[in-house]
């Protein structure tokens, strides 16, 4: 046998090692992103966004697949177990940095159990209420929640959804407490606030600024420090009086740890495609969702991110008593 066909065989049989990428084959099948939330909500629309246009790429279906409950955590948990094969990948938003201060037992560390391969978008959060509920400005809304406390219903995604930090951090700041109702997503807490089943719901602006424009809810103001271009006549909630409040989303990809280089790569670059594709663009422009700088679309841009998040609202969970078991 020839050298060069030894090699070629050698190459060959990497490539189709079972359970591994092998480094011409790869992708040969569909790849799982696995999304912690119901299908139709924020996370999922970024997810389906993306996984669409990365397929054009990677030559294989982006397959979404939502795995509900517990804050995003039982997904987290789920990939951080998988197969480290290059085909189950996770998107969390900071779901990922907060879940370590709000569950005393969880089953996985975001900071040894995965590797990273991007971080993705970033997205305002908004403040909404009920259509009919009897508040028409932020201070009649503030003058309302402060007299009606607990008799008022919030909807939130889990302990560890962006929906219930946003939540907890108005109640402290605003000195209330209100009877909170977890969904496994906001999706059906949306649904729920359009029912008129639930008084409130703080939600990123990929699932609400269409029901905003419709005007189907009542909007109080943006959750991040500056306002927002898609809203421009919006107060933030700091404008409001509710002082030092922010909550941004951010978004971030990870695989089991020990997953392949060449698939980090490869699924990293095609995600970098996807984020300069100009119909991609548009649409997150459309959904509020700005696209992150370059430096952080890198493993070591989310990497260096997460720690000092986990720090961050680690101390602020601890400061508003909040975890699970
Ligand atoms: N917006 C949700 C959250 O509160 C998650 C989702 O349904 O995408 O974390």
């Amino acid at each position: 046998m020839t050298t060069r066909r030894l090699a070629s065989l050698t190459l060959l049989a990497l490539a189709t090692l079972p359970g591994m990428a092998g480094a011409q084959a790869y992708p040969s099948k569909s790849i799982t992103l696995v999304v912690p939330f119901a299908a139709g909500g924020p996370t999922d629309v970024v997810a389906r966004t993306l996984g669409a246009a990365m397929q054009k790429t990677l030559g294989q279906t982006v397959v979404i697949e939502n795995k509900l409950g517990a804050g995003g955590t039982l997904a987290a948990g789920y990939v951080a177990k998988a197969a480290p094969d290059g085909y189950t990948f996770l998107i969390h938003h900071n779901g990922m940095a907060t879940a370590p201060g709000l569950y005393r037992k969880l089953a996985y560390n975001p900071l040894t159990d995965f590797e990273y391969v991007s971080q993705v978008v970033d997205v305002p959060m908004t403040f909404l209420a009920r259509k009919d509920f009897p508040a028409a400005t932020p201070p009649e809304m503030l003058a309302y929640v402060k007299a009606q406390g607990n008799k008022l219903t919030l909807a939130h995604a889990g302990l560890g959804a962006v929906s219930q930090l946003c939540g907890m951090l108005f109640q402290k700041t605003v000195g209330v407490e209100f009877t909170t109702v977890p969904y496994q997503g906001t999706a059906p807490a949306m649904n729920a606030l359009l029912g008129g089943q639930v008084d409130l719901l703080c939600d990123q602006t990929t699932q609400t600024v269409q029901h905003i424009k419709a005007g189907n809810v009542k909007f109080y103001g943006v959750t991040t420090r500056e306002r927002v271009k898609l809203l421009p006549d919006a107060p933030t909630l700091e404008e409001s009086g509710l002082k030092g409040f922010e909550v941004k989303v951010w978004h971030g990809i990870y695989a089991p740890k020990g997953t392949p280089t060449v698939a980090i790569d490869r699924f990293g670059a095609a995600l970098r495609t996807a984020l300069k594709d100009p119909a991609v663009m548009q649409r997150m422009t459309e959904l509020g969702a700005d696209i992150v700088p370059e430096s952080k679309q890198t493993p070591e841009g989310l990497r260096s991110w997460l720690k000092p998040e986990i720090d961050k609202w680690g101390a602020l969970i601890r400061s508003a008593g909040q975890y699970a078991d």
